[in-house]
């Protein structure tokens, strides 16, 4: 009887310890997946602390955007996830400042659809500290809400399934055989073209959701909607960079340069030479009104802002007024959650010629008539409303607002055109 007891508590004691084990090195972080970035620095399931930093792709820009999954954590358990900075050169000589890779607050998600912010992290210049609870076995956690080609297609694919006469295209094929996927709704040939394009640099994954909130907008019941389309043609882009989107690379930076200092005589993407023939097309044929260029902008930017024209920027009395009337409804429009910089900024960190001109804003605007609205804007990546609902949020904001100065660019027509 007594053997017999010893032997049950040497059993129990195995299975404890097996069970322990078995939890213990079930916890595994992947990022094999389209976007995933993650080079794993520590795990210690035990412990359960595990310690990643962005993934490092030479020459593909900065290496700033992480997204990993987590598999057999236990539901409930308490995680410290610790994010370090890249310490790679991402140009010769050249490290990412560590806030670029830290969001006060984290994504998480359970399905990889569904995005929340995880509390505050603990955030200085070696890193990032998250304290989670893990909210399933399975979770994946990211740098902020990601967004995918995968997204942009089922994104194009709604919107064309709701409005018959939008037309999804192919804008290009980038240098790596993936497709650049575009849409354009609204009155095909209308007068006015608007044309809005995201994710130039492909660590910005905010922009792409403003982009959302902007299409959907557009291709809302909403009257305005309505009218916008009945009058205007408008072309959307959810993502330029599709290649280092897919790989999980940062893109701004790239070697020989990015996308959005691409917009040259030669581009080196395919996409930026599709984008400046259809928009040359477009100014050629005096149709464009407004262009945009979705960005997401520095760690301590809390307001979305513009990138507008120079001062010192030619430009016509009409120009002037038209760069300042959109502002002004921006202002009047864009005011929550993330309400607009009643400024334009300019790009004054660019100090040759050469090279603002080979930004997308300052090519489109040298190249088209001086009535154009050309601007870049800047969606705040780090504050509690940066979230997927906070962008689309200010997408929709975005769209309303072009409605809106649409609607007075054809009223100040009519009055040119009725002599008053
Ligand atoms: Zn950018």
């Amino acid at each position: 009887m007594f053997i017999q007891n010893i032997f049950r508590l040497i059993l129990v004691g195995l299975v404890i310890t097996w069970l322990f084990a078995e939890t213990a090195v079930a916890f595994t972080v992947s990022s094999d997946f389209p976007g995933g970035s993650a080079e794993l620095r520590e795990l210690n399931a035990a412990e359960g602390y595990l310690e990643i930093a962005p993934a490092y792709h030479d020459q593909r820009g900065w290496p700033c955007w992480w997204y990993f999954r987590v598999d057999g954590a236990q539901r409930g358990q308490q995680l410290t996830v610790r994010i370090t900075p890249s310490t790679q050169s991402f140009r010769e000589g050249r490290r990412l400042g560590a806030a670029w890779s830290l969001p006060q607050r984290a994504a998480i998600s359970t399905d990889d659809v569904h995005w929340q912010q995880t509390e505050p992290g603990e955030i200085d210049r070696r890193g990032g500290t998250y304290t989670i609870t893990a909210p399933a076995s399975r979770f994946w956690m990211a740098w902020g809400p990601p967004f995918l080609p995968s997204h942009a297609d089922d994104l194009l694919e709604a919107v064309a399934a709701d409005l018959p006469a939008a037309e999804r295209f192919e804008l290009a094929t980038t240098r790596q055989g993936r497709a650049v996927t575009a849409i354009r709704c609204g009155t095909p040939g209308a007068p006015h073209v608007v044309w809005v394009q995201a994710r130039q640099h492909a660590w910005e994954a905010g922009s792409s959701w403003v982009g959302r909130g902007f299409l959907e907008w557009v291709a809302s019941d909403a009257p305005e909607a309505v009218r916008l389309r009945a009058h205007s043609e408008i072309v959307f882009i959810p993502i330029m960079d599709v290649d280092n989107v897919a790989l999980g690379a940062g893109g701004k930076e790239a070697v020989p340069r990015d996308h959005n200092r691409d917009w040259a005589e030669q581009p080196h993407y395919p996409e930026v030479a599709a984008a400046q023939r259809r928009i040359g097309e477009l100014a050629e044929a005096g149709r464009l009104r407004v262009f945009l260029d979705l960005h997401n902008p520095g760690a301590n930017s809390k307001q979305p802002f513009y990138f507008g024209p120079y001062k010192d920027e030619p430009m016509s009395a009409q120009g002037r007024r038209n760069y300042q009337r959109f502002l002004t409804l921006s202002v009047a429009t864009m005011t929550e959650p993330l309400a607009m910089e009643r400024a334009y900024q300019y790009a004054s960190y660019i100090k040759t010629a050469e090279e603002r001109g080979r930004m997308s804003r300052n090519w489109v605007a040298d190249h088209s008539d001086d009535d154009v609205v050309a601007l870049t804007l800047e969606t705040a990546w780090n504050t509690p409303h940066s979230t997927t609902q906070g962008y689309m949020h200010v997408g929709r904001g975005l769209a309303q607002t072009v409605a809106r100065y649409l609607a007075t660019v054809e009223e100040t027509s009519e009055e040119a055109g009725s002599g008053k």
